[in-house]
């Protein structure tokens, strides 16, 4: 697992608490900043302001694989409530999400919403090799 902190907070949200496992992994998140880029993907918005993800972005972890597409301003989090976490503590207020597999394993929705989160930074490095 490269991502210790994503893992870390992810734990957390097993919690039996969803309140308790919130504010454990907000602390963690704050501990271990994960650098997450938002941006306005959406072609229906194009406010500019770093409201959803930049790019329709994915994440796979176990049967999990999940789907993140900009959504325009206002849209909210159409997702389930442990990617709705994720989602939440990365700063993301507008998603639609797609999701394959064994969703209610928490712990693999929670690390392939994550992982998805990761991956835009991924996109951006191919871009930044494409211009150097
Ligand atoms: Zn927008």
């Amino acid at each position: 697992m490269g991502n210790e902190a994503g893992y870390v907070g992810l734990g957390a949200a097993k919690a039996k608490q969803m309140r308790e496992a919130i504010d454990k992994a907000i602390t963690e998140a704050k501990l271990n900043v994960i650098p997450v880029r938002l941006g306005c993907g959406s072609w229906e918005c194009r406010c500019g302001s770093p409201h959803s993800v930049p790019v329709k972005t994915r994440g796979k972890a176990g049967s999990v694989e999940m789907i993140l597409i900009p959504a325009p301003r206002g849209t909210g989090l159409v997702a389930g409530d442990t990617a709705k976490a994720v989602l939440r503590l990365a700063g993301v207020k507008d998603v639609w999400t797609q999701s394959k597999g064994e969703t209610r394993t928490k712990e693999n929705t929670a690390k392939a919403t994550l992982e998805a989160l990761r991956n835009i930074l991924a996109y951006k490095t191919v871009k930044d090799w494409a211009r150097a």
